[in-house]
Parts: structure tokens; C-alpha cells; sequence
């Protein structure tokens, strides 16, 4: 299967593709209005507008580094995860928008392996009785997920970190995708450049992943993305990575949405009736 992952809402109903993922709430902290028949995709923790606003709800290391915009390796801003007020809100949200249609979640867990380390969540690890930070991160990532999976009626997609190596994603973050099983309806893992000059490592995670999940029954979702690269190029991305994914979704906007829809044509054998066999 492919499709499409746009904020654009026309281009979300122009219907490239098999399905269409719809960024309502990103990274910057801008809320849309959630769209019916399409997945509506949902920034978690990551909302570089409550950062601005209020440095202290960022997650933050033991040396003190915020996880802000500004920040080295860090594109966004992230609020603490167990932010208690906006953990609340953040499960609101899931709430109404997963009554329209299913969700994905976007840029779910902590932000590194060095955060959160602001005073309540030492409290709470302390508190905990696990003598093991990452269980501890773990557990309250799967319980937020947990609690979103209860909240909403249809499916639920959650995001990775495109970091496969065995128990990689865990430390990094609090996911565990084994953990999650229950809880999700699809994995989701962006693998995303500029042009695709090499592709190489595109295809090594994808089978990393494919390999990752391979016991678990819920299917894999990779996001390719790329505004500067031609449709020659995506093809071939594509071609290698469609034996180990479900499906492959396309980030597009209004100025590369032809070479998506030249790329998906030509995938699913539309419009191509010279090609070779
Ligand atoms: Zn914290």
C-alpha cells in the first residue's frame, strides 16, 4: 500500500494514493481541525510553542540541557513527559480528534537517552521501586499509550525513531514495541532525506526494522520524504524497502505532490503501460 502525509487539508482530499495521513497538531505547537476518512496525525511531548512559552515544562537532562529548538540535535521542543497537566491535555486532544478519525501519534517518548531528568521525574523514579531508569521510562511511556489506546474508538499509529538496533528504541525513548502490541494498530518509521543522494541506509533500517518486528502482529508503516529529490529516485527508494514494509507513505506538499503521484502511479502499475515486465 502507499499514501500520502500532508498538512495540506485539499491535498489531503485529493486522493493520491491508498490513504492519507493528516498532520493536525506538529511539532511547533499548531492544533488543526482534525479531518474524517484519513489518519490524523498528533505531535506528543513534541511543541516547541509551550517550550517558548514556558521553558520550564521542557525535558531536561542532568546537566541541565533543555530539550528546546535551540538545542543541539534537537529540532522542536519537547515538554516533559510526565507533565501531569499536559499529559491530561494531550489525552483530551487524542480524545476528540480520535472521534473524528484514527490517529497517529507523532514524535511519542522521551527525547533522548539523557532525559527526563527535571525533579518530578526523579521523584516519580524514585518512587517507582524500579531500580532501572529505562523500565521506568518505559513503563510510563506504555502507560500513555496505553491510556490513548482507551481513549478512541479506531486505530491508533505510533511513531519510532528510525533506530532498530535491538533495545536501541527503548533506551532512546521509553518505546517497546513488544510492550506496545496490544495497545497499537500500526508502527510507523520515518526514513526521511533531503534527495536521497544515497539510498543505502535506507534500505538497512527498513530491513532492520522489518526484522525488529518481524514476531509482532501489527504492521509497519515507513514514511519516505524528500522535496528535492526527482521521482526516478523515489521509485527506486520505494522498490527497495517494499519487501520489508506494509506499506510506504510519501511526506508531500503542494509542490511535490505530482512526483509522489508519478512515484505511486508508477508502483502500482498505473499509467505505465510501456514499462518493460
Ligand atoms: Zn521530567
Amino acid at each position: 500500500m502507499h499514501g500520502i502525509l500532508t498538512s495540506d487539508s485539499s491535498l489531503a482530499r485529493a486522493e493520491v494514493g491508498d490513504f492519507t495521513h493528516y498532520i493536525v497538531d506538529d511539532v511547533a505547537g499548531r492544533q488543526g481541525r482534525p479531518m474524517d476518512d484519513v489518519v490524523n496525525a498528533i505531535a506528543c511531548w513534541g511543541d516547541t510553542e509551550a517550550v517558548r512559552d514556558d521553558p520550564g515544562r521542557a525535558a531536561i537532562s542532568a546537566e541541565g540541557t533543555r530539550a528546546a529548538p535551540d538545542t543541539e540535535g534537537h529540532h522542536w521542543g519537547t515538554v516533559c513527559p510526565t507533565d501531569p497537566d499536559y499529559r491530561e491535555n494531550l489525552l483530551s486532544r487524542i480524545e476528540t480528534i480520535g472521534n473524528v478519525g484514527d490517529v497517529r501519534l507523532t514524535t511519542p517518548g522521551f527525547p533522548g537517552t539523557e532525559f527526563c531528568r527535571c525533579d518530578r521525574c526523579e521523584r516519580r523514579f524514585e518512587s517507582s521501586g524500579l531500580d532501572n531508569r529505562v523500565t521506568w521510562r518505559t513503563e510510563t511511556i506504555t502507560q500513555f499509550i496505553q491510556a490513548a489506546a482507551n481513549r478512541i474508538p479506531g486505530d491508533l499509529v505510533v511513531t519510532l525513531y528510525p533506530d532498530p538496533y535491538p533495545g536501541n528504541l527503548r533506551d532512546r525513548t521509553g518505546l517497546d514495541p513488544e510492550t506496545l502490541e496490544p495497545n497499537v494498530d500500526g508502527f510507523l518509521v520515518p526514513l526521511c532525506s533531503i534527495s536521497y543522494e544515497t539510498t543505502y541506509w535506507v534500505e538497512s533500517l527498513a530491513r532492520g526494522f522489518a526484522r525488529e518486528l518481524e514476531g509482532l502482529d501489527v504492521p509497519l508503516t515507513i514514511q519516505i520524504s524528500a522535496s528535492e529529490a526527482e521521482a526516478d529516485r523515489l521509485v527506486d527508494v520505494t522498490r527497495q524497502i517494499e519487501p520489508c514494509t506494509d506499506a510506504i507513505v510519501y511526506g508531500t506538499n503542494a509542490d511535490d505532490i505530482d512526483t509522489v503521484r508519478e512515484v505511486i502511479n508508477h508502483r502500482q502499475g498505473v499509467s505505465q503501460p510501456s514499462t518493460p515486465v
